[in-house]
């Protein structure tokens, strides 16, 4: 049994904030602006998990106004919601995602963000893929506005004996 989930995210770009995105910190003249750490990418992934099992949103299961999750690493939020995931019985078949962001150039940090994911989720690198982009200067990403992530992910239920 395999489900697909899907997950969008968006965060300000903002001066006096650090860019932290797939858990690599990334130089650059400004960051996400966020209650957490603002990792557009883990909360993207987030909500695809979520969505895959039907679970809600992010929001709901870690609110906004809520001291505990302020400036928190999002990828603590991201295993809290894949323990929900294995606890239901199924766990990560692939994952693929995209950045979309007009500066900096992410290419450099992308097989950081892959490795982390991995980790964090417990899987072979091969299952996981990050992907970027730039709008050609369109819309609030290509005004550096703020930086957008969209993740797919299928996951698949485990079975007891094998
Ligand atoms: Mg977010």
């Amino acid at each position: 049994m395999i489900r697909i989930g899907f997950g969008y995210d968006v965060h300000r770009l903002v001066e006096g904030r650090k860019l932290i995105i797939g858990g690599v910190e990334i130089p650059f003249t400004k960051g996400l602006l966020g209650h957490s750490d603002a990792d557009v990418l883990y909360h993207a992934i987030a909500d695809a998990f979520l969505g895959s099992l039907a679970l809600g949103d992010i929001g709901q299961l870690f609110p906004d106004n809520d001291e505990r999750y302020r400036d928190i690493d999002s990828g603590l939020l991201l295993q809290e919601v894949y323990r929900r995931v294995r606890e239901r019985g199924y766990c990560l078949n692939n994952l693929d995602a995209v950045i979309v962001a007009q500066k900096p150039k992410l290419l450099p940090y992308i097989s950081k963000m892959r490795e982390n994911l991995a980790v964090l989720l417990n899987t072979a690198i091969e299952n996981i893929s990050v992907k970027a982009t730039t709008t050609e200067g369109l819309g609030f990403a290509g005004r550096e506005e703020g930086i957008a992530a969209y993740a797919v992910i299928t996951v698949k239920e485990v079975l007891e004996n094998g």
